[in-house]
């Protein structure tokens, strides 16, 4: 018997809720509901690889990071683990085995669900952020009607309301609040950020390690998509935003635009002695085209309407002509 691990950062309260479980007081569905980038996922992955560790713990909650089951859990390999985000659909797509899908079928996910155990021991399910349809959700629904033993279902979600009533009814909540300022930059730290950025971004991203890594940019195709769609419709064209404004990054894409909005304002207002958030992208910024700094801050309230719309269930297409309209409306004030 060991003393498992579980590492993480922000989480008190889920992780309290969590020890005082043990393997027969664990539900079959649990509903992880909070902002985005307050450690939901990553809550939800270090709770399977401590029901997928093979290693004897004295808790539910830990795992010893060395054995097999930890080790393919670390890999995305394990076979009792299943990982899926964005829309649960019906009969689109198949698959067997493990796997990591964007998509992933209704059908697929049913027939996992009934599936054996591969080790002998849980089946842990992760569901990021999954839009169910209506016959995904049925199909799930009959999982909780006759669960397997030793199946758990972890979802997260940063709008509890988009779920179905009937779905959220049969998981157990548990809320995960925004991280603090310091925790925020502690995950940019551990990241590989230089401790006085990580300070400075996590002390603009509202408690959200998701916000802050946009505000700091780095690689990643939805960040360039987001930058790319802000400066050419700046420039009067008409580009689509199919790249960023899509429900998993919706949040996220439109954190990208206000931060360029807001450099954009701080050149207008102070010129260029002021700090940039988008350092990267301060030449293309500052060629920009000069508008009233009073336009440009109401449109950084008009796309902080956005970005509370888009926790709605309006689509993630009209939220992206919502802050189009927002960028374009700067230069009839001007
Ligand atoms: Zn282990």
């Amino acid at each position: 018997m060991i003393d498992g691990r579980f590492e993480l950062v922000g989480a008190a309260g889920p992780t309290h809720f969590f020890e005082g479980l043990t393997a027969a007081t664990l539900s079959h569905g649990y509903l992880f509901a909070g902002p985005a980038g307050v450690g939901k996922k990553t809550f939800a992955l270090r709770l399977a690889q401590s029901l997928l560790c093979v290693t004897p713990k004295t808790t539910l909650l830990g795992y010893c990071g060395t054995c097999s089951g930890c080790t393919r859990v670390a890999g995305g390999v394990h076979p009792d683990l299943y990982v899926a985000e964005g829309q649960v659909k019906i009969g689109e797509r198949d698959g067997t085995g493990f796997h990591v899908a964007e998509e992933a079928t209704a059908r697929d996910l049913v027939r996992q669900l009934s599936m054996h155990s591969y080790a002998g021991g849980w089946r842990v399910f992760v569901l990021g952020d999954v839009e169910f349809t209506r016959e995904a959700a049925n199909a799930l629904l009959k999982f909780f009607e006759e669960p397997p033993p030793q199946v758990v279902l972890l979802l997260t979600t940063t709008a509890v309301a988009r779920l179905l009533p009937t779905v959220r009814s049969r998981l157990v909540e548990v809320t995960f609040p925004l991280l603090t300022n310091r925790e925020v930059a502690t995950v940019l730290e551990r990241e590989g950020v230089e401790p006085d950025v990580a300070a400075y971004a996590a002390g603009i991203a509202g408690g959200s390690a998701t916000r802050a890594r946009a505000l700091l940019g780095g690689e990643g195709t939805m960040r360039d998509a987001a930058v790319t769609w802000f400066f050419e419709t700046l420039e009067g064209g008409n580009p689509d935003a199919a790249g960023w404004a899509a429900r998993p990054t919706l949040e996220e894409g439109l954190e990208v635009v206000k931060t360029l909005t807001r450099d954009w304002l701080a050149l207008s207002v102070g010129g260029t002695e002021v700090p940039l958030l988008a350092r990267d992208q301060a030449e293309r910024i500052g060629r920009l085209p000069r508008r009233d700094p009073l336009a440009i801050a109401r449109a950084l309230g008009a796309l902080g309407d956005a970005e509370r719309i888009a926790r709605t269930n309006v689509s993630p297409a009209l939220v992206a002509d919502l802050a189009k309209m927002a960028l374009v409306a700067t230069s009839a004030a001007s």
